[in-house]
């Protein structure tokens, strides 16, 4: 850790003022103005982001198309002049509550684990999606296999697509994709549970309905989609599938720490992202709403000047 530039006066001493477990665009935005706050900031680095398979990430105000990795190593090398933030390859696999700061167990790439205290923690640590156990659906995740058309829409727009998915949560997806091409095509894998209402509601946009099961996805070794087969062995040719992918929390942390999580899983935070844990903030993907690269970087923001600003008032007491 090096040397903070500035002593907290009157207040315990911990390793540092904030940990911040993930450094996704969350986590890495909360650093930032947390190292303009002159704290000290340990950034605990666990992976990948979520969007890694993907080949850019596009909407991002002045980022739109840049590859995910570069956004966070621009995120990374703009941290640097902070020489009270680091940042560090590990994956926190405890956190306990003290009385008025928080012990975490960092393990390292090598297996070995080391402790740090911290007066407040950050959660950043994002979300995993589920994919439908069909072959190929992997392989072709974040290029072919598509969950957000606000991310990928334009990308693929006015080619023939695909939606994939269970009656109660295709026909939502489909009206939304077809408005980046006319040629869209439901595949249900459910189709006794596909309403009239929902059939006519695709029906006026021209939407396809397929009922006949799916065996496999094909597509290129970079991860293009070439075809949808079916049982039957017919091949749809499609540019794209889109599906809704169920997520849960990437760690159980808040879990553990007994957190109030929503009934979708996501992490409870108040309007200062602050969670029910007294001292444990949450930001991006973790927490509920809209999930984009952009809008996590924001709540990271956020969270970061309500942390400061917390700290500030423990510090400076009436
Ligand atoms: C395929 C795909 C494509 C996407 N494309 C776009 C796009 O084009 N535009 C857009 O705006 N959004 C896009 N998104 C959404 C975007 O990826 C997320 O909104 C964004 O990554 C959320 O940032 P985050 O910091 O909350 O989480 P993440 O980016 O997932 O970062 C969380 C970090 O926490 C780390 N971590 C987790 N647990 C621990 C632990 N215990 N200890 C230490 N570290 C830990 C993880 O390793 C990871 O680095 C896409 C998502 C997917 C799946």
């Amino acid at each position: 850790m090096k040397p903070a530039r500035h002593h907290v006066p009157r207040h315990l001493l911990t390793d540092v003022d904030v940990a911040i477990v993930g450094a996704g665009a969350a986590g890495l935005s909360a650093a930032l103005v947390l190292g303009r706050c002159l704290r000290r900031v340990l950034v605990l680095d666990g992976g990948p982001p979520r969007n890694a398979p993907s080949p850019a990430v596009q909407g991002f105000l002045t980022r739109d198309g840049t590859k995910p990795a570069d956004l966070l190593r621009l995120g990374r090398e703009q941290l640097m002049p902070y020489n009270s933030v680091e940042i560090a390859a590990g994956t926190v696999t405890d956190i306990e509550a003290m009385s008025g700061h928080f012990h975490l167990t960092i393990e390292g790439a090598t297996g070995r684990t080391r402790t740090l205290s911290a007066r407040k923690v950050l959660l950043a640590t994002g979300v995993e999606d589920e994919l439908p156990p069909l072959d190929g659906m992997r392989d072709l995740w974040g290029r072919g296999v598509l969950h957000c058309p606000y991310c990928h829409g334009w990308e693929v727009r006015n080619q023939p697509l695909a939606v994939y998915g269970r009656a109660k949560l295709v026909t939502g997806l489909a009206l939304l994709v077809s408005r980046w091409s006319p040629d869209v095509v439901v595949c249900v894998e459910d189709p006794a549970y596909l309403t009239l209402n929902a059939r006519r509601r695709l029906r006026q946009q021209r939407i396809q309905v397929r009922e006949e099961p799916v065996v496999r996805l094909e597509g290129t070794r970079t991860g293009e989609l070439r075809h949808i087969v079916f049982e039957s062995g017919e091949k749809l040719a499609r540019a794209a599938v889109f599906i809704h992918a169920h997520q849960h929390q990437r760690t159980q942390l808040a879990g553990q720490l007994g957190c109030r999580l929503t009934s979708k899983g996501a992490v409870w935070v108040s309007k200062q992202h602050q969670t029910s844990v007294p001292g444990l903030y949450a930001a991006g993907d973790t927490t509920p709403g809209t999930q984009q690269a952009l809008l996590a970087a924001a709540e990271g923001n956020a969270a970061a000047i309500s942390i400061n600003e917390t700290l500030t008032r423990e510090e400076c007491p009436r």
